[in-house]
């Protein structure tokens, strides 16, 4: 029996068509392709689950705000909305755009770590978010709590720190060679997963203790805010944005990816609430980098869409729907005994391919093999993460094993219905019957730097 869930909190003015080509198509473009879904194009693809970043559909209310664009190099009035927005919704004084999330990143890092081989600690750093520290010279540790890496086990807050360990880190280490604490919220890369409001409090206790400097990675702080009304005690009654005012009252500032929560296709922020030292030192850094501090490299119209997604991000209905629906969509992988991680996180559902496809060593990578035969069943395209992604020790050259093998299904905002999500679980289902019959892939080109976005592959013989 499927959960009665409440309908989306929209009706659609304007649809994109999708086309499912036929499965004969679809493998010849998977041939094509090397066995990498990166390299498919966008209309062989059905349903597109690769990503939630920049992919999620604007409101009739945000296409409107484009209209009113004011496209002044200084002091455009749509800056001075954005930047009244995040005083509301933050209540953070200081506000400067960015293209997007990195562009963020790239101008607050190198200003936070002073010495070369300072540690900032986080409970999981992003991907980019690891690679700007390091570019910074400082080196990225992470502390999530062990029950993250098990995905059968329910924890309300996977995303969350082991404060213990990390407190030990600091002692070891020494406070002076801590850079800065950044929260990633939700934590992205343990499976969307929430962190709590008591955890994020522990945490800048931690810091202020030792005088460490505390920072939020804030892509997902409206989903956070939504796990922590539902799963956290005393917080039920509160609203998201009573919620977002007071996890972002234990960090001095944050960056943004204004591609997820926001639902803009792209943006990004630095908000900072009211060191106006750090604001000036930002306001220098992010003209060479990203543009004047009224625009930084967006286009007036842009910051319109962007000031108006924040204030329907933590609208209660939206992030109902938006949560119901990944909830639904794993609900029903559940129910047919596919193995996932548990709970269902904020952005997408991660089928865990080491458990499904147990015949399939990590060097041959499960997880690209079911995001391959998903494609092939359905026109759906997911992402692995896992040995693919995690690629070769530097010195070694040896293949290294990904903790995890997981399949992501990144959900979209506002795109697809849950007739698109009863599609995808379809072919998961279908699969899982012949499971045993999928093989494991080996490579035929094996960049050296980020290989999973152009590596070519194909089926183990045999
Ligand atoms: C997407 C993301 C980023 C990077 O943002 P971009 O907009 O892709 O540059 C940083 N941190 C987290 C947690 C993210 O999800």
């Amino acid at each position: 029996m499927k959960k009665q869930i409440k309908p989306e909190p929209f009706k659609i003015k304007m649809v994109e068509p999708i086309n499912l080509i036929p499965k004969e198509e679809r493998k010849k473009a998977l041939e094509r392709a090397g066995y990498n879904l990166f390299a498919l194009k966008s209309n062989e693809v059905y349903i597109d689950l690769l990503t939630d970043s920049g992919t999620g559909a604007m409101s009739d209310n945000q296409w409107a705000g484009l209209m009113l664009g004011d496209e002044s190099y200084a002091g455009s009035r749509n800056y001075f909305h954005l930047e009244e927005t995040v005083k509301d919704i933050f209540n953070y004084d200081y506000t400067i755009p960015t293209h997007q999330g990195r562009g963020a990143e790239q101008v607050l890092f190198p200003l936070l770590i002073k010495e070369k081989g300072q540690y900032v600690l986080s409970n999981m750093h992003f991907d980019t978010t690891k690679a700007h520290v390091e570019l910074a010279g400082g080196r990225a540790r992470n502390f999530v709590i062990e029950e993250s890496r098990d995905t059968t086990i329910y924890h309300p807050f996977k995303g969350n720190f082991d404060i213990e360990k990390m407190e030990g880190f600091i002692k070891d280490k020494g406070a002076e060679n801590v850079a800065f604490i950044i929260i990633t919220i939700t934590c992205n890369s343990a499976g969307g997963q929430p962190v709590s409001m008591k955890n994020i409090k522990e945490v800048s206790e931690v810091a202020k203790k030792y005088g460490i400097r505390v920072f939020i990675d804030a892509a997902r702080y409206a989903e956070n805010a939504y796990f922590i009304k539902q799963r956290e005690e005393g917080y039920a009654d509160k609203s998201i944005k009573e919620i977002v005012q007071e996890m972002f009252s234990y960090a001095e500032g944050f960056t943004m990816s204004a591609k997820k929560d926001a639902i803009v296709n792209m943006g990004g922020l630095i908000g900072i609430k009211d060191n106006e030292d750090l604001y000036t030192q930002v306001r220098s850094r992010v003209v060479p980098l990203e543009g004047f501090p009224t625009y930084g490299g967006l286009s007036g119209r842009d910051m319109e869409a962007l000031a108006r997604g924040l204030k329907e991000g933590i609208e209660l209905s939206y992030l109902e729907y938006r949560i119901g629906q990944v909830e639904y969509l794993g609900e029903q992988l559940r129910e047919a005994g596919i193995p996932i991680q548990y709970p269902t996180g904020g952005h997408a559902v991660f089928v865990d391919a080491k458990k499904m496809l147990p015949h399939i060593p990590y060097y041959q990578f499960p997880a690209q093999a079911l995001g391959n035969a998903l494609y092939l069943e359905s026109g759906v395209r997911g992402v692995e993460i896992g040995s693919f992604l995690l690629g070769r020790d530097p010195e070694t050259g040896e293949q290294l094993e990904s903790p995890f093998e997981l399949l992501r299904l990144t959900i979209p905002r506002r795109v697809y219905t849950n007739n698109h999500m009863d599609f995808v679980a379809q072919g998961l289902i279908k699969i899982k019957d012949k499971a045993e019959e999928l093989k494991g892939l080996e490579f035929t080109y094996e960049p050296e730097i980020l290989r999973h976005f152009t590596a070519r592959l194909k089926p183990v013989e045999g």
